[in-house]
């Protein structure tokens, strides 16, 4: 399928067609750029030929409408679709989405959150329907990837209705993140669901986000596109405080600041160039600002690394991407060093010239080294080809009710835990038969303890499972006393140990987890209701007494499973659902977990 991608600036309008398939093909790669004096400069490639000068086009809205033209210069006719990178979705748009009547303005509608970026992407939009009427315009978010981060890292501590008028941390960059982070495992041979990723972008904008087995746990920029990282002209990080001062002591209004964080911060704001390439030249030449700002630049970015390695519980990866992820060697050896303790090492000669051709993810650690550090060139546009072609091929599920189960807190045994807990060679009792076949609740219970308290009489079911898993709700982990993450069944690489107590004795063990919610789904269903194994869905409750959206719901495929949502306690009183609920698929929902 040939697709056109829209990437509009507020400064800059960049392009590209893709034939996405098995092996997706950059056909032809565009840009508008400098937009002043009724003109502006360009630049296209096609295979190996470049063009590059300059067009008689004054501003943004100009150069859209330039490139049908430029299109049919080329021979790039037959687009069969348009996919439009969109900076802010808020908490609503999770995944690609068709860009109409519906969906236009709920995007108009989150301008105040992104008054720079939105904008320019909804220009696009405006231009593109314009142009092409009867083509498909599908819309990415580059916050949608970030959509699975926790109340934790998205909550500012701040007045309540200051967080009900929507402020909250976003995080952006997310097409780049999940791209990079899949190629990354692509690179490692392993699944992403297995690693602990921390992706760093580095480019005009720059963002750090930690993936966590294949999900966005946190990142550096918040409800905007300021906070986080020393950027090429916005500041990153900075005490709220700085506000009050800076109207006092300089009489500045909230305009002026918020101007000057965006456009005369960051590098341009330390060094008066927004370059790397000027401020690392000018560092070497022996200009001091210039290398107190690479100091502090690549400080920042470390300490991140240092904290996302933290809220993982550690890291398997690291991945440089953006124009100075990719091309400084100097700064990303700046940003590792020191990382050692953490088991972090680059090797000087992969690290000093890695070749990033044809999407190339060369690893520069040391051997021997624990962490892998990856480069490898982000593709936002390519990624968004893929989403939209995913997001047109999927099949128009059918409306049907998904039966909801509610998990009360359960353990899952290994032969080892049954010996600890019962005594040697003792065999658990068969009780209730569950829904999914050959699952059953034993008759015996156990007694979890934590350092805040103990929960009695918790159920165990079979069959033994070879590592053991025990599942709590968010409420039961405050009454244990112990922060168990949110993971899917399985994933319990760096859960916390909790006591669990038997007749026979008692067992320290990992494996705590407040299960995420998830779909059971056999093959003939899933294909009815449209969904896929491994993707998230959100599905609705609608009983008329506490109705909401369960976002990201993982889909689970197996033969012969009986078809049904898991949920927990509290999730399922905060939907004030009892037994014998059901749900609905929110139409459209469902988002791809890996990048293609
Ligand atoms: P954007 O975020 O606008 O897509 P890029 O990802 O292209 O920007 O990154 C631009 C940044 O990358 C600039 O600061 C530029 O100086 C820097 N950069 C590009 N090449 C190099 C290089 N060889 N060494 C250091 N920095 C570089």
């Amino acid at each position: 399928m040939r697709i056109l991608v829209f990437n509009a600036g507020s400064s800059s309008l960049k392009f590209g067609v893709f034939e996405t398939g098995a092996d997706t093909q950059h056909l032809f790669k565009g840009s508008f750029e400098r937009f002043r004096d009724g003109g502006c400069a360009f630049r296209f490639t096609q295979g190996t030929d470049t063009e590059e000068g300059t067009a008689p086009h004054g501003d943004l809205t100009a150069a859209i409408a330039a490139v049908p033209g430029v299109l049919t210069a080329h021979g790039l006719n037959d687009i069969a679709a348009v996919g439009h990178r969109i900076a802010h979705g808020g908490p609503d748009f999770a995944a690609p989405t068709r860009l109409d009547g519906d969906s236009l303005p709920r995007i108009e509608a989150l301008t105040p959150l992104a008054p720079l970026h939105n904008p320019a992407n909804l220009e696009a939009v405006r231009v593109a329907i314009e142009t092409w009427p009867d083509l498909p315009q599908v819309g990415v978010f580059d916050t949608s990837f970030h959509l699975t981060n926790p109340a934790r890292a998205t909550t500012y501590a701040v007045p309540e209705v200051w967080r009900q008028a929507g402020l909250r941390r976003y995080g952006f960059h997310g097409t780049s993140h999940k791209y990079v982070a899949h190629r990354a495992a692509e690179e490692l041979g392993q699944p992403i669901t297995a690693l602990r990723i921390i992706s760093v972008h580095l480019g005009n904008g720059a963002s750090v986000c930690a993936v966590n087995l294949g999900r966005s746990l946190d990142s550096s920029m918040g409800l905007t596109p300021l906070e986080g990282l020393v950027m090429g002209t916005r500041s990153g990080d900075l005490d709220p405080g700085a506000y009050g001062f800076l109207s006092r002591q300089l009489g500045l209004s909230m305009a002026d600041i918020e101007a000057a964080l965006y456009s005369d911060s960051g590098l341009k704001g330390l060094t008066g160039s927004s370059d790397m390439r000027d401020v690392e030249d000018r560092a070497a030449a022996g200009d001091a600002a210039a290398q107190q700002a690479i100091n502090l630049y690549a400080y920042r970015a470390r300490k991140y690394i240092g904290a996302y390695a933290a809220a993982m519980g550690g890291v398997d990866a690291v991945v440089f991407t953006g124009g100075i992820g990719e091309n400084s060697p100097s700064m990303r050896r700046r940003i590792c060093d020191g990382l050692e303790f953490m088991g972090l090492r680059l090797d000087h000669d992969r690290n000093a010239a890695p070749d990033l051709s044809d999407r190339a993810a060369p690893q520069i650690q040391s051997y021997g080294a624990r962490v892998a550090v990856i480069v490898t060139e982000t593709a936002e546009q390519l990624q968004i080809a893929r989403e939209v072609a995913a997001h047109l091929a999927r099949p128009k599920p059918e409306a049907r009710p998904i039966p909801v189960a509610v998990s009360g807190r359960h353990v899952h045994l290994s032969a080892k835990a049954v010996e600890a807990l019962f005594g040697k060679g003792y065999r658990l009792t068969e009780g209730k038969p569950l829904r999914q076949p050959g699952n059953w609740a034993a008759e015996e219970r156990v007694t979890l303890e934590g350092p805040k308290g103990r929960l009695e009489r918790v159920a165990i079911l079979g069959p033994l499972r070879k590592r053991t898993q025990i599942e709590v709700s968010r409420t039961d982990s405050f009454a244990l006393g112990i922060d168990a993450p949110v993971r899917d069944s399985g994933s319990l690489d760096g859960t916390p140990t909790v006591r669990l107590i038997g007749p026979a004795g008692h067992l320290d063990t990992d494996g705590l987890i407040v299960a995420a919610r998830h779909i059971h789904a056999n093959p003939e269903d899933a294909a009815a209701l449209g969904v896929e194994d491994g993707e998230l869905v959100d599905v609705r409750i609608s009983n008329g007494v506490r109705d909401l959206v369960f976002d990201r719901t993982l889909i689970r495929v197996q033969p012969g499973a009986f078809t049904e949502m898991h949920i927990d306690t509290d999730e399922a009183n905060a939907a004030g659902l009892g037994a014998g609920g059901a749900g609905d698929l929110v139409p459209q929902s469902a988002t791809l977990r890996t990048a293609d």
